[in-house]
């Protein structure tokens, strides 16, 4: 899921809570929500908190007064403990939008794959469960009219027998007057492996991505202002409105280039944190001190830059090159390997059904032969299988809760979200994605915002690297 447009995201999860403990999840946790008659202590509202372009957010309260009860029906007999574990939970439900994967599919891969990752990683500690809930068809319905009334989007869920299904996971709202919670979109760690070699790139992938959708911003606001051209003449003329034009240009106020973040150099990560905190300390109902918020900038600074966060960057970065290491642009390649490889099999499966079991057997070198075309011609599902995680781990979010309550240290508690699998037919999109920044000149430097191109300094890990080594010729 994804719960923001921009690069690094925004703060989703901002609305507070009152202090519910989350409880792990388990298969004893209730399996169906529906309309309950009436309130009672284990009777629930649902509320709209957040929503990204394939899922909507609902946080999960005790019902009372107005609200519309809802109960979890149990198929397994549960405790009256096990009744409370919903609270401390939020309610991810798919909006059933093509090429986006259903919640029992999210379940199924998270569990599969995911979870597996996580251990090999040793982030066990940092991943958020999923447990599979049903909806019944009055659920969807008052869930639609959350989103009706609350909505930007206004995109309704689906209510189709198929689709009425819902994600229980911990709730990582902040605590009114306790802690505040961030949003993180790593986005591309590592650069892109297609991009253009060596001093040819002037941006990371994801600063190229975000020089594009500054491109083409400036081309909107051009067609929606007759003066557009007039004040561009101008812009170039006076240095003041030339950093206006920056300014504008600035998609989302809270970026940072992901590969300057994965270094943990606190003299970039610092800035990006103290946005981050005051973005997340707009949505607070009691407003930030200024002594609790330069605690948290500080606190945050160092989870990401030598702590648990900076642990969780780097194994990101390093799944997301181990898993995609050519490029989607290499895949016609690898689909010729994989076409030759399988005609090669069809004559030795040939050859393989006239010879008898014991001769095969003795033959070695053939077998050894028969086995390596075999693992050849299955190539091109392991390169978009071990591609799809790489995206995968490329369009998470982190989510940092930083408890400032007291005088003593401000601590952090980070999970990895939005850890949906991605579907193989997104794979034209990412191509095309990657031939677009390759042939629009993004990764080398062109269409910055300053209109300059590599005259104007960017603060990219790659743009930094490119001013130490400029070519003589420059
Ligand atoms: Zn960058």
């Amino acid at each position: 899921m994804s719960l923001a447009d921009s690069p690094n995201g925004d703060v989703s999860m901002a609305s507070e809570t009152s202090k519910v403990p989350a409880n792990s999840l388990t298969d004893t946790m209730p399996c169906i929500l529906r309309k309950a008659k009436d309130h009672s202590s284990s009777t629930y509202s649902l509320h709209f908190l957040a929503e990204g372009a394939a899922n909507v957010v609902f946080s999960i309260r005790q019902s009372s007064g107005s609200d519309t009860p809802f109960e979890f029906k149990t198929t397994k007999s549960s405790s009256n403990s096990d009744k409370k574990l919903p609270l401390g939970h939020v309610l991810r439900v798919s909006k059933g939008l093509a090429k986006t994967p259903s919640c029992p599919e999210i379940k199924k891969d998270y569990d599969e794959k995911v979870t597996e990752l996580l251990q090999y990683a040793h982030l066990e500690d940092c991943g958020m469960p999923l447990q599979l809930t049903k909806l019944d068809s009055e659920v969807v319905a008052h869930l639609n009219q959350e989103i009706k009334s609350h909505s930007r989007r206004k995109v309704q869920i689906l209510d189709r027998k198929e689709t009425r299904y819902g994600l229980l996971m911990q709730d990582m709202s902040p605590v009114a007057g306790e802690s505040i919670t961030i949003e993180i979109k790593p986005k591309w760690l590592a650069q892109s492996p297609n991009a253009p070699e060596g001093l040819a790139s002037y941006r990371c992938r994801t600063c190229a991505l975000q020089a594009h959708k500054s491109k083409e911003a400036r081309a909107k606001r051009g067609q929606n202002d007759p003066h557009g051209k007039k004040r561009k003449r101008k812009s170039k003329e006076s240095s003041t409105e030339a950093t206006h034009d920056r300014n504008l240009a600035a998609i989302d106020a809270t970026y940072v280039c992901p590969l300057l973040l994965a270094q943990g150099d606190a003299h970039f990560v610092r800035p990006f944190v103290h946005r981050k905190v005051r973005e997340a300390a707009d949505s607070l109902s009691k407003p930030l001190d200024p002594a609790a918020e330069s605690r948290l900038v500080e606190a945050l600074t160092e989870y990401l830059c030598t702590g648990r966060g900076h642990t969780v960057l780097q194994a990101l970065r390093q799944y997301q090159a181990d898993y995609d290491a050519t490029g989607i642009l290499a895949r016609p390649e690898w689909l010729d390997l994989a076409k030759d490889a399988k005609k090669r099999l069809e004559e030795l499966e040939k050859q393989r059904s006239s010879a008898s079991t014991s001769s095969r057997a003795k033959n070695e070198a053939s077998e050894k032969e028969y086995e390596e075309t075999k693992r050849e011609a299955g190539c091109v599902e392991r390169f978009d299988n071990n591609l799809r995680l790489a995206m995968t781990l490329r369009d998470c979010s982190i989510f940092i809760r930083a408890n400032y309550a007291g005088a003593g240290e401000v601590k952090c508690e980070g999970k990895i979200g939005d850890l949906d699998f991605k579907s193989v037919q997104k794979i034209p999109d990412w191509s095309d994605k990657e031939e677009e920044l390759r042939n629009g000149l993004y990764y080398r430097g062109a269409h910055s915002a300053g209109g300059g191109d590599r005259d104007y300094k960017e603060d990219c890990a790659i743009a930094i690297e490119w001013r130490k080594n400029r070519p003589r010729w420059w």
